[in-house]
């Protein structure tokens, strides 16, 4: 903690005083504590313009601000406010809260700051202290997507799974609960959402194989009030809700015993008028349905949208985007709601740019697809049908255990993911990034799953040069920020291929929209046209969701930035930028690049079979997070560079005895031999050495 209460309060008094006369048109507000935000301001966010109190700054989840200060007339006086250095240079994905004056952030490894939201004073700093031991158990980086605020607290769900409530005053824990089963290779990056009087957060792990589920806890005091799991439990000691029973008949095999997957890992949005909480959940697991006893059936509630009665839990309807995944097609991406008029007709709705290249638009009463259309190019189903709200799906992408490799579009990765969208009701778009990517899946000849291993059943392709020889598909994602227009089921614009991965998006009632790119541009478009109006270089790739905020009638656009996935030739700066107009802070230069790593390994002597093995023990445990094919990263090291190749007992040092475990290397001992940590390395030796040999141009 690194201030006294009475500082803070003398900042809060100021913010209020400032915050009361911008919102004045409706009405002054006495600000009594920090973060004091309930059911009331929270339903009721667009009377206060100049907050942002949940992650998508309104139930809803539009991440539209009704601010107008920044307009395409002015955004190209955009200059920095004020920036802070993070102490964590992992990936950065959360969206700040702006309450009463002070920014609430969270960073990687959950982490949590306050700032005073005009100059960057920093208030107070929390640390969960995740042990660095649990990088080793989630996918994709040791992220946070975000907080929630409730009655003077504020909410971090930590990577190792304990939904904290912190003093919003100080950053002190008020309470702590562990939400998830520390026995299971299951974690949690998604942000918390509040509203009456309970906190709701889900689970992440659908790659590693756990069973989904959303909690909600009382907000005052962290008891569990309810739970809705996502995939049925075993039906000889099941306590499943009549929900669930049925979704059993979907399944067949022992599904249960790798969980099933259908984690809720993002998008949640809660609709007072309805009562209802909305959640997208993940893929099956394994992604092979062939290896999860999915007996060729829906495998409910996987890859759905799920609506629940808010108070109870209790089941409302669900969606199922994508029938018997198996293309890790998580139905995750945030999702937003809005009232449209469709056909003539007012319609209340749930929009969602899928990640499996659909745009659904669907009643958010009865869950019934109003409409959908592709935004990318998709070879696993042709198109929704409205009359049977079921895709038409390819036959040949179901790829089987008969060893047929087939190229699916969109890929693994998705034509758009955990990036939020934004809604602007002026221009009638939403505004996503879309990846044009594929994937050529082929399912593992056998099949074993292990502890803290990708347990997906795929294998590799080994005719993919062949199959992408004779296909038009992207091998590496390019992605583009697309306009779609929801009712017309269309789209506006797009913007040339961004990066491989677009970030998150805020849209502004002064006409703008802001989104980041992987290769480290943070840029303001033009709504209505996509045209480029003003972007400045972050030093590092962005891909957060921006917030906007005002204090003392300045608006103030937000945006954590830090990529954990670098690029090749560029550092990793992870920080918080906020902008003005007219800002004049500027940010230190970068520092050159790190000169690029020495390839030195030795001699590759093992056999064919070693190498073979230790190919697929990479694919299972390490490429999550070092695989080459996105060449060299800076956080995630390339391995085929790794001075440790040179002997077997500096390698076991890291991966068995967990040498670098602080830094986020999680030790393996317990999943991995001494005899498949060898295999790994022979493996790394031999690719390092194909490295090596290759021409200098062709070295990827
Ligand atoms: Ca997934």
């Amino acid at each position: 903690m690194t201030m006294s209460w009475s500082w803070l309060a003398t900042v809060l008094v100021a913010a209020a005083v400032g915050a009361s006369a911008t919102a004045g048109a409706q009405g002054s507000r006495s600000i009594t504590a920090a973060a004091a935000v309930a059911e009331g301001r929270l339903t009721a966010a667009d009377r206060e313009p100049d907050q942002w109190m949940s992650v998508g700054r309104t139930h809803d989840e539009q991440r539209f601000s009704p601010l107008n200060q920044l307009t395409t007339q002015n955004v190209s006086r955009l200059g920095l406010a004020w920036f802070a250095d993070f102490d964590t240079n992992r990936g950065q994905e959360s969206t700040p809260l702006a309450i009463d004056g002070v920014l609430y952030v969270s960073t990687a490894w959950s982490k949590v700051k306050a700032f005073e939201g005009r100059t960057g004073q920093l208030l107070w700093a929390f640390d969960p202290k995740v042990p660095g031991q649990f990088a080793g158990r989630g996918c994709c980086d040791v992220v946070n997507r975000g907080l929630a605020a409730w009655n003077g607290k504020i909410y971090v769900s930590t990577y190792d799974g304990r939904l904290i409530a912190l003093d919003a005053k100080t950053g002190r824990t008020v309470w702590e609960t562990l939400t998830l089963d520390h026995g299971k290779p299951v974690t949690s990056t998604g942000a918390p959402r509040a509203f009456k009087g309970k906190v709701v957060i889900g689970n992440a792990g659908g790659e590693f194989g756990v069973r989904g589920y959303l909690s909600a806890y009382d907000a005052e005091t962290g008891k569990l009030d309810w739970r809705f799991y996502t995939v049925p439990g075993n039906p000889a000691d099941t306590h499943d809700v009549a929900a669930l029973q049925a979704a059993a008949k979907t399944w067949s095999g022992d599904w249960w015993v790798l969980g099933g997957g259908a984690a809720v890992w993002d998008g949640i949005a809660y609709d007072p008028g309805l009562n209802l909480v909305y959640f997208g959940t993940g893929n099956g697991s394994p992604w092979n349905r062939e290896y999860r006893g999915s007996g060729g059936g829906d495998n409910l509630f996987v890859a759905s949208i799920v609506a629940v009665n808010a108070e109870t839990g209790e089941y409302a309807w669900h969606y199922q985007e994508t029938p018997g995944e198996q293309w890790d097609f998580d139905s995750t991406s945030p999702i937003m709601l809005a009232d449209l008029r469709i056909g003539g007709k007012a319609r209340r709705v749930v929009l969602h740019p899928s990640k499996n290249g659909f745009f659904y638009v669907l009643d958010a009463k009865s869950g019934k697809v109003v409409s959908a259309r592709n935004y990318v190019p998709t070879t696993w189903a042709s198109r929704i049908d409205l009359k049977t709200g079921k895709p038409v799906i390819n036959p040949a992408a179901r790829y089987d255990l008969t060893g047929k490799a087939f190229i699916v579009q969109p890929g693994g990765q998705g034509a758009h993911s955990w990036h939020p969208s934004s809604y602007d009701p002026q221009t009638g778009l939403v505004y996503f990034s879309a990846i044009e990517t594929s994937t050529a899946f082929t399912a593992a000849p056998t099949f074993k799953p292990a502890m803290m291993a990708a347990n997906t059943g795929l294998g590799a392709a080994a005719n993919a040069d062949e199959l992408y020889a004779k296909s038009d598909a992207p091998r590496t994602a390019r992605s583009k920020l697309v306009a779609w227009d929801p009712v017309k089921q269309k789209e506006a614009w797009r913007t040339q291929t961004l990066g491989t991965i677009g970030g998150g998006t805020l849209s502004t009632a002064g006409g703008l929209v802001f989104q980041g790119t992987t290769p480290g541009r943070f840029v303001a478009y033009d709504a209505k046209s996509g045209k480029e109006l003003w972007s400045m270089e972050a030093q590092t790739g962005v891909v957060a969701a921006p917030g906007s905020y005002e204090i003392d009638g300045v608006q103030y656009v937000a945006e954590e930035v830090g990529y954990g996935l670098v690029q090749f030739g560029q550092s990793n700066h992870s920080r918080l930028l906020v902008f003005k107009l007219d800002g004049t802070a500027s940010l230190p230069p970068a520092p050159p690049p790190p000169p690029p790593p020495v390839l030195n390994p030795p001699p590759s002597t093992a056999s064919k079979e070693t190498i073979e093995a230790g190919r697929q023990q990479f694919a299972n445990h390490c490429a999550t997070c070092h695989d080459t094919s996105y060449a060299n990263r800076l956080v995630f090291p390339d391995l085929r560079y790794s001075p440790m190749l040179g002997a077997q007992d500096a390698f076991n040092a890291i991966v068995l005895d967990g040498g670098l475990q602080a830094a986020g290397m999680a030790s393996f001992k317990g999943v991995v031999s001494a005899d498949e940590a060898a295999q790994i390395r022979a493996y790394l030796i031999e690719r390092a050495n194909q490295l090596k040999a290759a021409p200098a141009g062709q070295r990827r």
